[in-house]
């Protein structure tokens, strides 16, 4: 029951964060727009020009933050990140619900109003289960194994990060907005105005110069002017009532005069070019608006700039750009609700909304070649908002399936390149084998490979007092021979020490270095470690050189940073020595235990270390180290860790202290 909690909170915090970050990613001018009334009302002023940057880091953030929630990655840090971040802002959202400073929240864009207290309601719920899963950190599911999860994680950021651009140098992707092609901008407009039930709208249509126009009656154009009546259109009550939200765009002409009526009852097309603010306004593509406002002289089509009442600002863009045409003065968070672009086009045909665009988004040369009644252009070009909703959703759930695919070819080409590095199976006698004993195990070996087809590397590494005797033992067969350590000094009065050089005048070819009982037992470090590497390096041995991590730190999830600093002794040395070691991995908890890391625990810190040595070195000396694998180690599972594309053997401590034991390990390398 309490995982059942757990994973439906999971579900619930890391939807809501993916949903509240995708939408801001969709309109993330919408976004900025909303986060500079905040900021204004909480004296910031002088952030505002920062709040573009902080519409995107919110919408990444939000959207990576469900991410991790959503399929249980970094559990700990997500889980105190999201509790911060719902700290912060559930009493804000209470200040905001008791003193309602901004109309709605905003936490869900335009997409989904919420009312301040149902913000509060959310956070409320959002807050509770993230602490019910602070309680419960162990029970959250984790969907994906880790790679998969960064290689998923990678992508979608990159998806939600193209919506933003999308939605910055362009339209939002999807129009959460009531200004949509297909729209009546008429009803739109007189929504929120709207006649009572027994009122009704009369325009007259008239025509001046070929084109015609609706006005309202208490807006008729003078005869004397040139316009000529028409015909009368009536509307009733039910009929101009809009759908849903009303909406209050109200327009004004230079002399202050609405002209609302007139402008949205033009029967004919009209083109409005809309910026919330001139100053601000993008001056590229200028021209493109001069060749549109010549075109629509040209063919007598209406066009009007829709801006702020701002004397100076209307003065500066005329100066700057000589325009000519019409400006209309509307409320500026109204013209932004119209186009989340500055500037931006809108055409119109009777009232209703044909298509809006950037500037940049206008083919100009196509657009002026012909009447507008005879092209596209001239026509509803609809946006389907279902047709992306799902494309949306494929890009993101996509790359979740291509994972595997991808994979798939990674683990061809690993395989390929694994190809060339050795494979080695080597045994580690530790401190169990008398001379005769050691002796007569060797031979045993040997009796056991003789005639066989061997498909690995064989080693073993015995105790000193052994290793001449089994260097003897095993001439003219496979198996190559290692000691179990070396000092780290060249040669003096270090009483009980044997120096590389001995190791290696018996034949022996290898030597185990940094295993952890040596780490444990004789307090090895990295200093002592480099020291004893050189030496071995110096006198032509390999070096075994083994890194791993202990339960508690495996437990805690600190392995990898362990490990990391385990191998900065081997990072310590050329390029050209670092190509003669094999690296053992054997987490301790597993050495003797009887306890093995799964092949996929094994195979991540495999994947772990070779990305790592690729970091510190190049790509081909990681593809052409040999790493083991150590810990419990048998027959029984040999063939499927070695199975895994980073795993080039094993380190066998226990299984090679008998021939029957060893030799099914040899074996899985078939
Ligand atoms: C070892 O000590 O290197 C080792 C891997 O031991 P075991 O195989 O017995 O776990």
């Amino acid at each position: 029951m309490k995982k059942l909690i757990t994973v439906l909170c999971q579900l619930l915090v890391g939807g809501t964060f993916l949903f509240s970050g995708l939408v801001k990613a969709i309109d993330p001018v919408g976004t900025s727009l909303k986060l500079g009334e905040y900021l204004q009302h909480f004296g910031l002023v002088g952030m505002a020009d920062l709040s573009a940057a902080l519409a995107w880091v919110l919408a990444l953030s939000e959207f990576a933050l469900g991410l991790l929630f959503f399929f249980g990655q970094h559990r700990k840090m997500s889980l105190w990140l999201g509790l911060l971040i719902m700290l912060f802002f559930t009493p804000l959202t209470l200040y905001l619900a008791l003193y309602n400073p901004v109309d709605d929240c905003g936490c869900f864009g335009d997409a989904w109003v919420l009312t301040n207290w149902q913000t509060f309601a959310k956070n409320v719920v959002l807050l509770l289960a993230i602490v019910w899963m602070l309680f419960n950190r162990k029970r959250i599911a984790q969907w994906l194994v880790e790679e998969w999860f960064a290689f998923y994680f990678y992508a979608a950021m990159i998806v939600v990060a193209g919506l933003c651009l999308i939605g910055t140098r362009r339209l939002p992707y999807i129009d959460f907005r009531p200004y949509r092609p297909g729209v009546s901008m008429r009803q739109l407009a007189f929504g929120s105005r709207a006649p009572s039930a027994s009122e009704t709208l009369y325009y007259v249509i008239y025509e001046k110069d070929g084109v015609r126009r609706e006005f309202l009656l208490d807006s008729i154009p003078d005869e004397s002017a040139g316009w000529e009546f028409v015909d009368t259109r009536i509307v009733e009550p039910q009929q101009s009532q809009p759908a849903g939200k009303t909406q209050s765009l109200v327009l004004f002409d230079a002399e202050q005069r609405e002209v609302t009526a007139e402008v949205l009852g033009d029967t004919g097309y009209v083109f409005l070019l809309l910026s919330p603010d001139l100053l601000t306004a993008d001056e590229h593509d200028l021209d493109c608006i001069d060749n549109l406002y010549e075109y629509a002289m040209q063919e007598g089509y209406a066009f009007y700039c829709i801006t702020l009442n701002d004397p100076a600002a209307v003065g500066h863009w005329r100066y700057r750009t000589g325009a000519e045409y019409p400006m209309l003065f509307a409320d500026q968070q109204e013209i932004e609700t119209m186009i989340r672009s500055n500037p931006g086009f809108m055409l119109l045909h009777d009232g209703v909304i044909l298509w809006k665009s950037q500037l940049s988004g206008i083919d100009v040369p196509v657009l002026t070649s012909a009447k507008l009644s005879e092209q596209s252009y001239g026509q509803i070009q609809p946006i389907h908002r279902k047709k992306r909703v799902f494309w949306i959703i494929v890009w993101l759930i996509a790359p979740l399936f291509l994972y595997l695919p991808l994979q798939f070819i990674y683990k061809l080409i690993k395989n390929k390149n694994r190809k060339m590095r050795k494979k080695i199976v080597a045994g580690n006698w530790k401190m169990n084998t008398t001379l005769q004993e050691g002796v007569a195990l060797a031979e045993g070996l040997k009796a056991a490979l003789a005639g066989k087809k061997v498909n690995c590397d064989v080693v073993v590494c015995t105790p000193f007092i052994s290793v001449a005797s089994v260097v003897k033992a095993v001439e003219g067969s496979v198996i190559g021979v290692g000691a179990e350590d070396c000092s780290e000094h060249e040669k003096g009065a270090f009483t009980g020490e044997v120096a590389a050089n001995m190791v290696a005048s018996t034949g022996a070819k290898y030597v185990i270095l940094g295993h952890s009982e040596r780490r444990q037992y004789h307090g090895e470090n990295n200093a002592i470690l480099v020291n004893k590497l050189n030496q071995a390096l110096a006198n032509g041995l390999t070096p075994i050189f083994c890194v791993g991590e202990v339960k508690e730190e495996r437990e805690n999830g600190t392995f990898k940073q362990v490990i990391e600093g385990q191998m900065e002794a081997l990072y310590t040395l050329s390029a050209e020595d670092f190509a003669k070691v094999v690296v053992a991995y054997e987490p301790v908890w597993a050495i003797g235990t009887g306890l093995t890391a799964t092949s996929e625990q094994a195979q991540e810190v495999h994947a772990f270390i070779r990305a790592s040595i690729a970091k510190k070195y190049n790509a081909a000396i990681a593809d052409n180290t040999s790493i083991l694998y150590g810990g419990s180690c048998k027959g029984s599972n040999a063939p499927e860790l070695f199975a895994q594309p980073d795993i080039d053997g094993g380190l066998i401590g226990g299984a090679a202290l008998k021939v029957d034991t060893f030799m099914p390990i040899i074996e899985a390398w078939k």
